[in-house]
């Protein structure tokens, strides 16, 4: 059985008997109506897609492709400190390492940096939401996302749900 989700922050959850959301707190029994129109649904990167605007539900055939940036969580303090020893490193030896100093930043950055990209179908009217525009959450190639329940439905429609394993 699928949990219910919260409709203020989506997740899957039990609430609290006095209608409290374990996850963000607030309280699922007040949520504004319009909260009600939206539902989180899981879309991969290369699932197809309905021709349907994903925030108001209107056909649309435009599609915009995002690109969702986040620092990876690991090694942020570990990268510093190797950055610390590699400049260290360019003090002793003042040699060729000088050179390589800012390579060795940006590769560091990079490492640092998680860059996801997927294309979703957004109408005209909805185009001013897209910078705002976040997925709930992201497991390697599969996002969960805050779509309109007509797309849900029609998404549902061209892709099954997977059967949950018993
Ligand atoms: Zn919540
Ligand atoms: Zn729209």
């Amino acid at each position: 059985m699928d949990l219910p989700q919260c409709p203020h922050c989506y997740a899957p959850i039990m609430a609290q008997p006095d209608g409290t959301c374990p996850a963000c707190r607030k309280n699922t029994l007040e949520a504004p109506p319009e909260n009600r129109k939206y539902v989180a649904v899981e879309i991969s990167a290369d699932q197809t897609l309905p021709p349907c605007c994903m925030l108001c539900g209107r056909d649309t055939r435009r599609i915009e492709h995002f690109e969702f940036r986040y620092d990876s969580h690991l090694g942020g303090e570990l990268d510093e400190q190797a950055y610390l020893a590699f400049v260290l490193l360019t003090l002793c030896t003042c040699g060729i390492s000088l050179l390589l100093l800012p390579h060795y930043r940006r590769y560091l950055n990079k490492r640092r940096e998680m860059v996801y990209h997927i294309a979703l179908p957004l109408c005209d009217a909805c185009l001013p939401k897209k910078s705002r525009y976040r997925p709930l959450t992201i497991e390697g190639t599969a996002y969960h996302f805050k779509v309109h329940r007509d797309f849900r439905d029609r998404l549902a429609a061209i892709a099954p749900p997977k059967p949950t394993l018993a």
